[in-house]
């Protein structure tokens, strides 16, 4: 199964995708894991990347799909993936749309993890990642609305909705259902 997972940042799309990349057999790719990971290691990648993410900005388009395509060309990849974080944009959506068309593939879906504001900050700050203070947070959400949120539109009748507010364990519950499994 190939789906990417859509949604502000702390709805949860990361712990959901642990539980569904279990269930589905299928590898969680996460660009905010991808680039933690560079960051950690001190790879040029990451050293660019830390600057953009500590802002709560947008890593360039043309770093992060280079990544994403080497990722997606592993071979777990071959019996599909979670995508979680990838698509951000317009404009990178197109790009997944054509590697994806090179290879023959199509996605089967894209889970839009609705949430509301007060949840979401409320769960970053409980979190405590290194951008999860208050003023980042503000800007990664802004940078959502502008920017992502426009893909619900363009993938129109591929979206599937899932109310992302609550337990862990109800919230996996909906997607199965929603996911048909
Ligand atoms: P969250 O879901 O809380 O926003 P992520 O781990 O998905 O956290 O992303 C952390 C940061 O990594 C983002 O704020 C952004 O700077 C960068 N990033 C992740 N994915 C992308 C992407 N597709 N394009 C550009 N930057 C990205």
């Amino acid at each position: 199964m190939r789906l990417v997972l859509l949604g502000p940042p702390g709805a949860g799309k990361g712990t959901q995708a642990l539980l569904l990349a279990e269930k589905l057999n299928v590898p969680h790719i996460s660009t905010g894991d991808l680039f933690r990971a560079n960051i950690g290691e001190g790879t040029p990648l990451g050293v660019e990347a830390k600057q953009y993410i500590d802002a709560g900005e947008l890593v360039p388009t043309d770093v992060t799909a280079r990544m994403v395509k080497s990722r997606l060309e592993e071979e777990d990849a071959g019996s599909g993936f979670l995508l979680d974080g990838f698509p951000r944009t317009v404009e990178q959506a197109q790009i997944l749309a054509e590697l994806l068309e090179e290879k023959g593939l199509t996605l089967d879906g894209v889970l839009n993890f609705e949430i509301s504001t007060d949840v979401v900050v409320e769960r970053m700050l409980a979190r405590g990642r290194e951008d999860d203070n208050e003023e980042v947070i503000r800007n990664r959400l802004k940078v959502y609305n502008d920017e992502t949120k426009p893909l619900i539109d363009h993938y129109g009748d591929a979206i599937v909705s899932v109310d992302a507010e609550g337990g862990v364990e109800e919230i996996n519950g909906r997607v199965m259902a929603a996911l048909g499994k």
